[in-house]
């Protein structure tokens, strides 16, 4: 299993970071509303900022602070952040066995309370969020 990482909608909420713990690139990201920045911390809750972007102003509006974004761009592919043991709530994939809500989509992760869903709107939303 390789890919692209791609974080859906059962992060809305839980935000526990599990990810960024074990992302060795940080390029996932939260969006600091007080700065209207997308951050990325050295260490998830250190408070030291490694890397920041300008966050599309249409895009971050559909969820916002609810949860957090992998730049595609800067996203490797390790596969570190997508196995099967670290988001609690089955919430990211590997973007090409990203669930298509079809019957026969890719697996769904085990956790994801949204098993059925069509998952791929979030590969464009992890795009269009980042303007820069
Ligand atoms: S591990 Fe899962 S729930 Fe936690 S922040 Fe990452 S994507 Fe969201
Ligand atoms: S696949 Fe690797 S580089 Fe990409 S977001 Fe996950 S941990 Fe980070």
């Amino acid at each position: 299993m390789a890919g692209l990482a791609i974080i859906t909608e059962a992060c809305i909420g839980v935000k526990d970071r599990a990810c960024v713990d074990v992302c060795p690139v940080q390029c996932i990201y939260e969006f600091d509303e007080a700065t209207n920045r997308l951050i990325s911390e050295i260490e998830a809750g250190s408070g030291v900022v490694e890397t920041e972007h300008a966050p599309d102003p249409a895009a971050i509006a559909v969820f916002g602070d609810g949860l957090l974004y992998v730049n595609l761009d800067e996203c490797t592919s390790c596969t570190a952040c997508y196995q099967p043991d670290v988001c609690p709530v089955g919430a990211i994939y590997s973007e090409e066995h990203l669930p298509d809500g079809s019957p026969t989509s890719a697996k769904y992760n085990s956790a994801d309370p949204h098993k059925g869903h069509d998952h791929t709107f979030f590969v464009q939303h992890s795009r269009d969020v980042f303007a820069d």
